[in-house]
């Protein structure tokens, strides 16, 4: 089968590979649709820690089963499938406290290799994390489901009243999903700050009251003007830039809760104004991946259609023009592609 493997950072590369046979427990999918990821784009601008190279290469996946071994329950040949990457333990200190997304063998065992033509499910996964995808849903909408889980997550425990503004620094993916999550919550009103033209129109139609191009003047102070002195009661950072890091923290109201949600490379170090952060009891927040809660809350928000992600796929290529789509999403343009093998 035709896989692709990220060989350093700036190089792919189409291998053939074995099709997988899967062991007790375990799914083998026929790949329908993997989408492209902001994640993934980090890996192969800058490289990424849990990414030893070379990696097979891609993790947002849905499809049909091509193979469903043995004891598997539920499953058969055929079956449209959506599911995530990873799974924890289940008893480990983590998963004991409800920390599921720290659980050190999600993580280890995290599956990649969702661009190729099949893709080999553990059995972890199969049982916690992967649903019949509803014909209602299309393959690409349905492979959403691992951003969204993270959304979900990041979102899962805040208090968002209907008078509080919702800032939301970013216009990817990651960004554009918090505002069909922040929709839900019915803020008084959502702020939309990005870079691209495209995504910020995008912004406006999923629901943003205001969208401010960060390029153009001081993001402070717009958001200032825009909530009459006071800033933000929420600051989503969804770029994993430090220096929107150290800004999220002045763009939000006395008594508000920064959540930075994009990660920063290893060893980022950043420095705030104790006086504000006591003084005007900022809380900070640092969500991080999803717990099979969230996937099953993601799941279900899908699945019924209570959300519509579709106009967050910007096209279509082929597995052999992955590195295409990799090139737009380096300029900027689209959010995420749908790869169909
Ligand atoms: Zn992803
Ligand atoms: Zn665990």
């Amino acid at each position: 089968m035709k896989s692709v493997f990220l060989i350093e950072p700036g190089r792919m590369e189409l291998r053939e590979t074995p099709v997988p046979e899967p062991g007790l427990g375990e799914l083998v999918i026929k790949v329908d649709t993997a989408l492209t990821c902001g994640t993934d784009l980090k890996a192969f601008r800058r490289g990424h820690p849990k990414m030893p190279m070379p990696t097979p290469f891609g993790h947002e996946f849905s499809g049909t089963i091509a193979d469903a071994g043995s004891s598997v329950n539920g499953w058969r040949e055929g079956d449209a499938i959506m599911g995530v990457h990873t799974a924890p333990c289940g008893n480990c200190y983590y998963c004991r406290r409800q920390l599921e997304n720290l659980c050190p063998v999600t993580m280890a065992t995290m599956l990649m290799g969702a661009y190729a033509e099949y893709i080999k499910i553990p059995r972890r996964v199969v049982e916690l994390n992967t649903f019949h995808k509803p014909t209602s849903l299309s393959y690409a909408e349905a492979a959403i489901l691992e951003p969204l889980a993270c959304v979900v997550h990041g979102m899962s425990e805040l208090k968002i009243r209907s008078d509080d503004t919702v800032l939301i620094i970013g216009s990817g993916a990651i960004g554009l999903l918090h505002i069909l999550m922040a929709k839900f919550r019915q803020p008084g009103k959502i702020i939309v700050a990005g870079k691209h033209g495209g995504r910020l129109k995008l912004a406006r139609s999923l629901g943003a009251d205001e969208i401010i191009d960060s390029a153009s003047g001081d993001l402070v102070e717009t958001v200032r003007d825009l909530t009459d002195g006071y800033g933000a009661d929420w600051v989503f950072e969804c770029t994993g830039r430090p220096a929107v890091w150290q800004q999220s923290v002045d763009l939000a109201a006395r008594g508000g809760t920064v959540i930075l949600f994009g990660g920063c490379p290893k060893g980022t170090v950043l420095s705030f104004d104790t006086y504000k952060l006591h003084y005007d009891q900022i809380s900070l927040r640092g969500p991080f991946h999803f717990a099979p809660r969230d996937v099953a809350a993601a799941h279900k928000l899908l699945a019924e259609s209570q959300i519509d992600v579709s106009s967050l796929i910007s096209g279509k290529f082929p597995l052999a023009k992955l590195h295409e789509a990799f090139d737009l999403l380096m300029e900027g343009e689209g959010v995420k592609y749908a790869i169909q093998p």
